[in-house]
């Protein structure tokens, strides 16, 4: 393919005790990740965690203040963001608006002084690449969005980097384009073999398409795994609260360190006990069981009036209040899922392999 990077090219990229500071304000803190040639990351966290300022820092747009950079095994510290071996896809693409599509996808080459035959050939690879060459003729003011990031995305791609960066590049898109784009992205980049560094503050996006994930916090990574890990063991509150949805209950340990006394249930769990005093269990939606009526035990099993039913297309989604200061939700698949009457008293139960145990964390 004549994209595929050359063979002597990599594509790993190593940050090692990598610190960022804006003023007061610590962007990046003394962050390390290992990123394999070829792998698929993203960087997933809430806005100001330090996702795009790390990207930056690869690119060579920002310098750090301490740490290295090692991309395809040497220290890039020294090198312009030019003479890197990656390329940066953005959110907004920065198409030229009087230039052709193929003139777009032609540009950095030209600077380059590429020859034109060379040129020719490589803009016709990339808009391959994307779907996109009977389109080569056109403005881009002639195209969709999602088109439009295909062209950005083949900008990038004629250069032939080891190292593709993109920083939210599908956020400008309706939600079906997306999630078409997504596909397409993964596929794209399973074929070419190169390296992508994602950046999303969309879970789903990193969950739906990475080889392993990033969760970043405060300029630091809370847990580098891959989906599966990430969604069913979670390493932290913070984590869990971040992907996919959870009803968290807070409270003091008991039951030799399985066990959360949150004020409406107490919520047992089957995982390794905890050795503290306050504690959050975590108990996701789909995990809960609703009826309308059902004997209580002494744990797991809670009533509680339902104040909403939501429509969800392949679930139905419930809210369930305990008391003023806590609500449950439950979700069920939707030919699953019981007719209930809003208002009316009902009971949630769960399982105690169902429940995670974390200690006490205020950001979660
Ligand atoms: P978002 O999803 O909103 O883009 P992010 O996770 O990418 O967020 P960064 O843009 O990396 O976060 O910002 C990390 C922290 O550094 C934030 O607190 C931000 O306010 C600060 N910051 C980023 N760029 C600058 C800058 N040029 N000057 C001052 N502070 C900055």
């Amino acid at each position: 393919d004549d994209a595929r990077p050359a063979a002597s090219t990599d594509g790993s990229v190593v940050l090692t005790d990598v610190v960022k500071r804006y003023g007061d304000q610590l962007a990046v803190d003394s962050l390390s990740l290992v990123i394999e040639p070829g792998e698929f990351i993203s960087l997933l966290g809430p806005s100001g965690c330090g996702k795009t300022t790390t990207l930056r820092m690869i690119a060579g747009f920002e310098h750090p203040d301490a740490g290295d950079i090692r991309i395809s095994g040497a220290s890039v510290l020294g090198t312009p963001p030019n003479k890197r071996d990656v390329n940066t896809v953005f959110q907004a693409y920065a198409l030229f608006p009087h230039m052709s599509v193929a003139e777009n996808v032609a540009y950095g080459l030209q600077q380059r002084r590429t020859p034109k035959s060379e040129i020719r050939e490589r803009v016709s690879s990339a808009l391959d690449l994307v779907q996109m060459r009977r389109f080569a003729d056109r403005k881009p003011t002639q195209l969709s969005g999602g088109q439009q990031q295909r062209i950005a995305l083949a900008r990038a791609l004629v250069n032939r980097p080891s190292v593709l960066l993109l920083d939210e590049p599908l956020g400008a898109l309706d939600r079906q384009l997306r999630e078409e784009m997504q596909l397409e992205l993964k596929l794209l980049q399973s074929r070419l073999g190169i390296t992508f560094v994602f950046v999303t503050h969309d879970q789903g996006e990193a969950l739906s398409m990475s080889d392993r994930i990033a969760i970043m916090r405060e300029g630091r990574i809370e847990q580098l795994a891959d989906a599966d890990t990430v969604y069913s063991r979670p390493a932290s509150a913070y984590v869990a609260a971040f992907v996919g949805q959870q009803n968290f209950f807070r409270g003091p340990l008991e039951g030799a360190g399985t066990a959360v006394a949150s004020p409406h249930v107490l919520v047992r769990s089957a995982a390794e006990p905890l050795s503290v005093l306050q504690a959050i269990a975590a108990v996701r939606p789909e995990n809960v069981e609703i009826t309308a009526d059902a004997a209580l035990s002494d744990a797991n099993a809670v009533r509680g009036q339902l104040i909403g039913v939501s429509h969800l297309g392949e679930t139905m989604q419930y809210l369930v209040r305990l008391g003023d200061d806590q609500s449950l939700i439950a979700r069920r698949p939707t030919p699953q899922a019981p007719q209930l009457a809003l208002g009316q008293s009902v009971v949630c139960s769960w399982r105690p392999q169902d429940v995670l145990l974390f200690p006490e964390d205020d950001a979660a």
